[in-house]
């Protein structure tokens, strides 16, 4: 067996080593003789969901997500979304998981559309708000979840999605007690960690869907 997987803007969209979901699932993947083959897509790459089994892409500051927002929205954002409604299975960590929404404003009053995937909005009230900074640890499946958070946005969810996880230790989205988003096979969540390398069982239920 293969795993193919997108890497969207590793070179923009890498911050706090969100690099580490891609290692974990490489080693998920190769200790159980899987091929693991990962393609890095950038600026102006575009997205053919029928080569892979799955996409990734990481967190970033606002600065990283201004340049990337217009061509995940116009480039990548369409054929990536009618994939998700596919079934296809799609991973995105903080900036990632923000731009897969319809809209994030940043600290600057700046609002970027989103590829519009997840029903979503993300509002950051400004450079005086308070950072979401911290370790945390939430509920998913009735296994513990555990990571690190660093975000000034707040996201809001729309009734087109569920939740990821349930806080426990935190603030996750809003401070509302809950963390992240799930649509179909689509998951965002604000934590890094990275999330994958210290959460196996989730690591190994995007690995099941993907294959
Ligand atoms: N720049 C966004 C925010 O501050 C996302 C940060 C991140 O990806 N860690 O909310």
């Amino acid at each position: 067996m293969k795993l193919r997987l997108a890497h969207l803007y590793p070179k923009l969209m890498n911050i706090y080593g969100d690099r580490g979901n891609i290692m974990a699932l490489r080693h998920r993947c190769e200790a159980r003789g899987i091929e693991f083959d990962a393609t890095e897509l950038e600026l102006g790459d575009k997205f053919d969901a029928n080569a892979y089994d799955m996409a990734f892409m990481g967190g970033a500051q606002d600065v990283e997500q201004r340049r990337v927002a217009e061509d995940f929205r116009t480039v990548k954002g369409e054929p990536l979304r009618a994939a998700v409604e596919d079934g296809f299975v799609f991973f995105a960590v903080c900036g990632g998981y923000q731009l897969a929404g319809h809209y994030y404003r940043g600290f600057d009053g700046d609002e970027l559309p989103g590829a519009g995937i997840l029903d979503l909005h993300t509002i950051h009230p400004g450079p005086e708000a308070k950072r979401f900074i911290g370790n945390v640890v939430a509920e998913w499946n009735g296994a513990t979840l555990v990571g690190f958070e660093n975000h000034g946005g707040r996201t809001y969810l729309g009734a087109g999605v569920q939740p990821f996880a349930r806080m426990v230790a935190g603030n996750g989205n809003n401070g509302d007690g809950w963390e992240g988003a799930v649509y179909r096979n689509t998951f965002g969540t604000y934590l890094h960690g990275s999330l994958l390398p210290k959460n196996p069982r989730f690591a190994d239920h995007l690995l099941t869907l993907a294959l």
